[in-house]
């Protein structure tokens, strides 16, 4: 008996250690699988000591098999990450994904092109980078699936304003978090609406310049018609003169309009030519001091030496110089001294009509190359001005790939300044 449980003892004994070592073996087992899992890497049964039998062949295989799965998944995401990136930033239009608490979460390069000024957008508020109450508005509604599907919204920063076509549409939020997310689509229409506005207010500054003679020229005729019996032969003159003159400034409003709309067009017929311009301007001065409205005014022209020729449409520069010398005398009372000038200056040509006339206020100077911008419009219409003249010169020295500038200082005088490129140098010498 005692021999018995003495026997059985010692097989407990025996059991129990070679339980407690293979216990031992599987967790390291497990404990090596487990930084394996960590690592991402594959790994065999035989690469596990103490991992043994069948169900440790299964469980390594299909560790294995998530772990292909997973890194396949993850190639997968940076791929089509990649490829969202890169159509993101491809994009001219902004797009925007804005979470529940108006947080910016999402931002292509675009938004930062359309509002350079603004240094940090991502994980920023809303309201600290897109200033527009209306957009905010037009965010809660789009939440609320309640939107407009498209709105044009204006977003001013400081003195400078941008207008937006705004697309936006409710999107679930990332990882389940709470309450909508919004997506938007921004297209910048700034450039169409300010092209429309100077369409709209074109249209409207030639209706009105047209409107004026023609209701004078209609109004005469009227009279004359109803009255031609009894009215005295003195004022029927006096009234075929003002048609005459209104007839006149009607021509010259309808040819300073298709000679702008000429030079604004694809084709504006530039027709270069090598063109001496010591010549072309000399002949230029020389032909206006004959006119008889130049009678009382004291012209010079001041050329540089070495001007050479220029390749340039003479007819174009010649209009681009009269139209500056006609303002010269109109606004200059009788007896000023205009002086055209011409010299070398840095690769470039640069001429000048001064005069010692009135000069301009400071606050127009900045304008008064746009069509139809008067400092005086009575004095302008009383003296035949269309208002066109120095647009005109803009264009065609533009045209040549010039600049145009001016110079004055009231009480004093004014310079008007083109300039046209080419290269050399000179000094100045008297002609006339
Ligand atoms: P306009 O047909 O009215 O002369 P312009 O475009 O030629 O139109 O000139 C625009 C305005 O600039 C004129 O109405 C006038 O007020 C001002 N201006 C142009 N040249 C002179 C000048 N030499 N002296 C003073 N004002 C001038």
């Amino acid at each position: 008996m005692p021999f018995l449980a003495i026997f059985l003892l010692l097989a407990l004994t025996v059991s129990l250690v070679v339980a407690v070592t293979r216990l031992r073996a599987h967790r390291r087992a497990v404990e090596s699988l487990y930084q394996a899992v960590e690592r991402r890497q594959r790994l065999l049964r035989e690469d596990l000591p103490g991992a043994l039998g069948r169900p440790w062949d299964n469980l390594c295989a299909t560790v294995g098999g998530l772990l292909d799965e997973v890194a396949h998944l993850r190639q997968l995401r940076t791929g089509q990450l990649a490829q969202l990136e890169a159509t993101l930033g491809s994009l001219r239009e902004a797009v925007l994904v804005i979470d529940a608490g108006n947080h910016i979460v999402l931002a292509n390069p675009a938004l930062q092109a359309i509002f350079p000024r603004a240094t940090r957008i991502l994980g920023e508020r809303l309201e600290l980078v897109l200033q527009s109450a209306t957009f905010l508005t037009q965010v809660e509604a789009v939440r609320r699936g309640a939107a407009a599907p498209q709105q044009e919204i204006e977003f001013v920063e400081g003195d400078h304003s941008t207008w937006l076509e705004v697309t936006g549409t409710r999107i679930p939020p990332l990882d389940g978090a709470r309450g909508n997310w919004a997506l938007f689509v921004l297209h910048d229409v700034t450039r169409q609406k300010k092209l429309e506005s100077v369409r709209r207010e074109f249209v409207a500054n030639v209706s009105h310049e047209l409107r004026t003679p023609l209701s004078v020229i209609k109004g005469y005729v009227e009279t004359l018609v109803d009255g031609h019996r009894e009215i005295p032969v003195a004022d029927r003159e006096k009234f075929l003169l003002t048609i005459q003159r209104h007839t006149e400034r009607l021509n010259s409003l309808l040819e300073d309009l298709l000679a702008l709309s000429r030079l604004e067009s694809v084709n504006p017929g530039l027709r270069r030519e090598p063109v001496g311009l010591a010549t072309l301007l000399t002949g230029i001065v020389d032909d206006f001091r004959a006119r008889p409205a130049t009678a009382g005014h004291d012209l010079r022209g001041v050329l540089g030496a070495g001007l050479g020729e220029l390749s340039l449409d003479p007819l174009k520069i010649t209009q681009a110089v009269e139209n500056l010398l006609d303002n010269a005398v109109k606004y200059t009372p009788v007896g000023a001294r205009i002086e055209v000038a011409a010299q070398r200056n840095d690769g470039e040509i640069v001429l000048s009509v001064r005069d010692n006339g009135p000069g301009i206020p400071a606050a127009d100077l900045p304008h008064l190359f746009e069509r139809f911008y008067r400092v005086d419009k009575g004095r302008s219409r009383e003296k035949g001005g269309t208002g066109l003249g120095l647009s005109i010169v803009k264009h065609i020295v533009q045209l040549h790939g010039g600049r145009v500038w001016v110079e004055s200082t009231p009480g004093q005088g004014s310079v008007f300044y083109f300039s046209l490129p080419a290269g050399g140098g000179g000094i100045e010498k008297l002609i006339a």
